[in-house]
């Protein structure tokens, strides 16, 4: 493993003509980040400046947990994930999911520009006006494909104060609280997000609200009302999103779950949920919102027409889901059992990457099985 501290670092090393894969994190499921020939860590590369006009300039070896401290000693906050030890360079690239995204979008859709050190080894900066195709599909077709972002720059928004909201109950009737979140949480005013896991007899329910307690009280009540009980929501008012992060950050791991998961454009069938709620854990994310009101040819970014995303434990759950899925795979929950990879992660935006691919690295230095 090489530890880069400098772009000067990222470029020797990618002359070096050795087969190099960048790290930011370190998280991706299916280990991308630890096997080449040369690892290049990039987690000396972390200053995160922030301007007074909001644009924060972020090395590509942040981690998320330092990205929205450091945001938040500013007053600033981005969309992005959970996982305090995510990288913000394999979480941006894939696109970036996050408690406030049905508001705000992905963490790519933040993203104004940035610097990328290429297979030549030459460094380039690229935004809407340089290198605008680079630029394009930085945004959202996951990393490691077109050279080594050293930086990023975003678009931040001012920090919002939030509610968090959090509820575990074991439940008589699970599929009827997966039938009524399916139905409620993708169409939930942008301001909320609520997602749903089910595992073994509990449903826990985790999520956010840009509004207060109150206004976030009455719409959960909706939702309880679809459930059919009195659902015991904890509530926390007057939270930062840093502290709402860092409430929900799962601790870091180096095990690696293997997740196989799917976009769903519509809710499961009734005979789907009654063969899928049981046999083994379930995560639903909202999707909806402001995610679907950019165009899918926008950014590298496909999946615009997505209620939910679900993620399963095992081939046989996934299985039963798949039969109501989209075919359509988030690129930063890559799979390796999948028929065709680069379709299912990337859809109508595969010919563009393509070609992109072949553009800015035809030798394919950069590489790995379901790569473009
Ligand atoms: C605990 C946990 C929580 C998570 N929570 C969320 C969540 O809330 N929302 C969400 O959307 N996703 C979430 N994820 C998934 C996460 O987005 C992906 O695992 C992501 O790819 C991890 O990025 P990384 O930088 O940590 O990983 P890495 O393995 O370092 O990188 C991932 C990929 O990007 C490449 N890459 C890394 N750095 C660069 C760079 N500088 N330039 C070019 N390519 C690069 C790597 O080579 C690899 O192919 C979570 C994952 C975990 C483990």
């Amino acid at each position: 493993m090489l530890h880069c501290r400098s772009v000067e670092d990222v470029v020797a090393a990618i002359k070096s003509g050795d087969r190099v894969v960048p790290r930011g994190g370190g998280h991706c499921f299916v280990d991308r980040s630890s096997s080449g020939d040369v690892v290049l860590d990039l987690t000396g590369l972390n200053t995160i400046e922030v301007r007074a006009d909001g644009v924060a300039t972020i090395g590509a070896g942040a981690l998320l947990d330092q990205v929205y401290d450091a945001l938040h000693a500013a007053g600033r906050g981005l969309p992005a994930g959970c996982g305090q030890t995510v990288g913000i360079a394999g979480l941006t690239l894939g696109g970036g999911i996050g408690l406030i995204g049905r508001k705000y979008g992905l963490t790519c859709d933040r993203l104004i520009g940035a610097q990328v050190v290429l297979a030549d080894g030459s460094v380039v900066e690229c935004d809407d006006d340089r290198e605008p195709d680079l630029f394009w599909a930085l945004r959202g077709a996951g990393g490691g494909q077109f050279g080594v972002v050293t930086e990023f720059r975003f678009a931040t928004i001012a920090e919002p104060v939030m509610t968090r909201i959090a509820a575990d109950w074991p439940a008589d009737e699970l599929e009827t609280v997966v039938a009524a979140w399916q139905a409620w949480a993708p169409d939930a005013p942008d301001d909320l997000t609520l997602n749903l896991t089910i595992d073994g007899p509990r449903a826990v329910l985790i999520g956010a609200s840009l509004l207060p307690v109150e206004p976030t009280h009455a719409l959960l009540v909706e939702f309880a009302d679809l459930v059919g009980t009195a659902v015991p929501f904890e509530l926390s008012a007057g939270m930062p999103l840093s502290a709402v992060k860092a409430s929900f950050g799962e601790p870091a791991t180096d095990e690696r779950p293997r997740i196989r998961s799917e976009f769903f454009e519509q809710s499961l069938s009734d005979d789907v949920l009654g063969e899928l709620v049981g046999g083994g854990r379930l995560a639903f994310t909202a999707m909806g919102g402001a995610y679907n009101r950019i165009a899918a040819d926008a950014t590298a970014f496909a999946h615009r027409n997505q209620r939910f995303l679900l993620e399963t434990a095992n081939d046989r759950s996934w299985a039963i889901a798949h039969a109501d899925g989209s075919g359509r795979v988030y690129p930063n929950f890559p799979d390796l059992s999948l028929a065709d990879g680069p379709a299912a992660y990337h859809g109508e935006n595969l010919a563009r990457l393509r070609a992109v691919k072949q553009a800015y690295d035809p030798d394919r230095f950069f590489t790995f099985p379901q790569a473009l």
